[in-house]
C-alpha cells in the first residue's frame, strides 16, 4: 500500500473518532440545557455507551499499525507530521492506560465531586482531604503509565496545553506576580469606585436581544451556532455547529453580556478552524491557553474598550432607556471595568483574576513535588491569599474549597486561564501595531479586520504549533507577561487615576 493511501485511511479513521467525540459533546450540551430531570440516568448510560464505542475506535490496533508506518516515512510533509504526532498522543492515551485504571479513575472522579460538594456545604476540608489525596495519587499514576515518571505535573499541564511545562509557567508567573501585586494594591487604594447597583432591572428578553446583536457584530456566526441558557456559561462544539450558553440576572446585565462575549470568543475560534481538517491536528484548537486567549481578547481587550462602547452605548440606551437614564457614560464605562479584589476566583475582574491563578499554580506545583501535604493545603491557601490578594478567607468554603477542578483530578488546568490572558494581550498589541485605528473600527461596529487577522494567523493554523511557537510566529516574540502588565496598567491606571 502506498504511503498516500495509508495516510488517507489513517486520517479518515481519526476523523471518525473525532466525530464520535463531537456526538458526546452534543449529549453533554443537551444535558446542561434541555435534559428532563428524570432522564439523568438514561443520559449517563448513553454517554457510557458512546464512550465505550469511542474508546474502541480510538484504540483500534489498525491505528497503531498505520502510525508505525507513517512515523517511519521520511517523505511526509510538515503538516502530515503534525497530524501523525497528535494522533500518536491520542493513541497512547487510549491504549497505555489499563482498563481497570480508567474505570477506577472515573469512579473516583464521581466520588470526588460529591465529596467536594458535601465538604464545601459543610466547610469540612478534613472530610475531603483523603479523597483529594487519592486524586493526586491517581494523577501521578496516570502520568507514569504514559511515560512521564518524574515529571508528573508537566504531564498534567501538557494534557491541556501541549508543549507547556511547569518550569516555563513558573518563570512567566513570577514576573507577572512581581508587577501585578503592586498594581492591584494601587487600584484597591484608589478613591475612584463604581457606583454599586447602577445597572438594575434589565428584562431578560431585552438582554438576550442585545447580547445577540453584539456577539453577531463581533463575528459569531449564528448560521453555524446558537446560544442557550445554562447554570454556568460554556461553549462546546466545533466547525459548523458551535453551542454557546449564558445565564441571565436582571440586576447584573453585564454578567450575561460579558460571559456571552467570552464564550463567543471561544466559539469564533472553533468556527474558524478549517472544516476540511476537523478531527486532525490541522483542524483542532492548539490547546487551552490559545483557546482562552481568543475568549479573553474579545471579552477584555475588545469588548471593554472605549472604542467598542462608543458604538454600543447608544444601542444600549435605546434598548433600555429607563434603566440607563440615570447612568452617565463615565459611570457605565467604570461599571464595565470594575476592579475589586475578591476571595472568589469566578467573581474576579480581569486584573485580579491572574493572581487567583498564580495562587493555584503555586500550590499545585508544591503538591506534585511533595513539598506540601494535602492536609496543609488550607493553611497554605490562606497564606498565599494574604500575600497575593491582601485578603484572608474567613473559612475554607471561600478558600481552598471554592473550585470544582481538583475534585475530579483536573490538576494543571488553571494555568491555561492566565497564559491565555498573557497571549491575548500580546496578540492585541501586535494587531494594534498593524492597524493602529482598530478602536475606530470598533466605534463604527466594524470588527472584521481583527477577526480576519485572527482567522489567518491563529484559527486556520489548527494545532500545527503549540502555544509558545504560535506566539513566536504571530507576534515575532517569546510569550511574555509584559504585554499583559502594559495593557492592564494603561487601561486601569487611567481609569482609576493611579
Ligand atoms: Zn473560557
Amino acid at each position: 500500500m502506498s504511503t498516500e493511501s495509508v495516510y488517507a485511511e489513517f486520517t479518515a479513521w481519526i476523523k471518525q473518532v473525532h466525530l464520535l467525540g463531537t456526538v458526546g459533546e452534543l449529549l453533554g450540551w443537551d444535558e446542561q440545557v434541555n435534559l428532563p430531570p428524570g432522564a439523568a440516568e438514561q443520559r449517563a448510560a448513553q454517554q457510557a455507551a458512546l464512550a465505550g464505542a469511542t474508546h474502541a475506535a480510538a484504540s483500534d490496533p489498525r491505528l497503531g499499525a498505520w502510525l508505525k508506518v507513517l512515523e517511519a516515512e521520511a517523505t511526509l510533509t510538515a503538516d502530515q507530521r503534525a497530524v501523525v504526532r497528535q494522533a500518536r498522543r491520542d493513541y497512547d492515551r487510549a491504549t497505555k492506560l489499563p482498563a481497570e485504571f480508567v474505570q477506577a479513575k472515573a469512579a473516583q472522579g464521581s466520588r470526588g465531586y460529591h465529596a467536594w460538594a458535601r465538604a464545601k456545604a459543610a466547610n469540612d476540608f478534613a472530610g475531603y482531604a483523603p479523597v483529594l489525596a487519592q486524586n493526586l495519587e491517581f494523577a501521578q499514576r496516570e502520568a507514569r503509565y504514559l511515560g512521564w515518571g518524574g515529571r508528573e505535573y508537566d504531564y498534567m499541564i501538557d494534557r491541556h496545553d501541549p508543549g507547556m511545562t511547569a518550569a516555563v509557567i513558573a518563570r512567566l508567573f513570577a514576573e507577572l506576580r512581581r508587577d501585578l501585586v503592586p498594581l492591584v494594591r494601587a487600584i484597591a487604594a484608589s478613591r475612584v469606585r463604581p457606583r454599586p447597583g447602577a445597572l438594575r432591572g434589565f428584562p431578560v428578553e431585552g438582554q438576550r436581544a442585545f447580547l445577540r446583536e453584539v456577539t453577531a457584530q463581533l463575528g459569531f456566526d449564528y448560521a453555524r451556532g446558537r446560544i442557550d441558557v445554562s447554570l454556568h456559561p460554556f461553549c462546546t462544539g466545533t466547525g459548523s455547529d458551535v453551542r454557546l450558553t449564558t445565564r441571565f440576572k436582571e440586576d447584573e446585565p453585564l454578567d450575561s453580556l460579558f460571559s456571552s462575549i467570552h464564550e463567543a470568543g471561544h466559539g469564533m475560534y472553533e468556527q474558524g478552524l478549517p472544516a476540511a481538517h476537523l478531527g486532525t491536528a490541522l483542524g483542532i484548537h492548539a490547546g487551552m491557553a490559545v483557546h482562552e486567549s481568543q475568549s479573553r481578547l474579545w471579552e477584555n481587550q475588545v469588548a471593554r474598550s472605549r472604542g467598542a462602547w462608543r458604538g454600543w452605548e447608544p444601542r444600549l440606551r435605546a434598548a433600555f432607556p429607563a434603566q440607563t437614564a440615570g447612568v452617565s457614560s463615565d459611570e457605565l464605562y467604570l461599571a464595565i471595568n470594575e476592579v475589586s479584589p475578591t476571595l472568589i476566583r469566578v467573581d474576579a475582574d480581569e486584573v485580579t483574576y491572574n493572581l487567583h491563578i498564580i495562587l493555584r499554580f503555586e500550590l499545585e506545583q508544591r503538591l506534585f513535588s511533595g513539598g506540601l501535604a494535602v492536609a496543609d493545603l488550607p493553611g497554605a491557601w490562606r497564606e498565599s491569599s494574604q500575600a497575593l490578594l491582601g485578603l484572608v478567607p474567613p473559612d475554607d468554603r471561600v478558600g481552598v474549597l471554592q473550585d470544582v477542578h481538583w475534585s475530579d483530578g483536573s490538576f494543571g488546568y488553571f494555568p491555561s486561564y492566565c497564559l491565555g490572558n498573557m497571549l491575548a494581550a500580546q496578540l492585541w498589541y501586535r494587531a494594534l501595531a498593524l492597524r493602529p485605528a482598530l478602536e475606530e473600527d470598533f466605534a463604527r461596529g466594524d470588527f472584521t479586520w481583527l477577526l480576519g487577522w485572527l482567522r489567518e494567523h491563529v484559527h486556520t493554523q489548527g494545532r500545527r504549533h503549540d502555544a509558545l511557537e504560535l506566539c513566536r510566529q504571530v507576534t515575532g516574540e517569546e510569550l511574555s507577561p509584559k504585554h499583559l502588565v502594559r495593557y492592564l496598567t494603561e487601561r486601569y491606571g487611567k481609569l482609576y487615576r493611579i
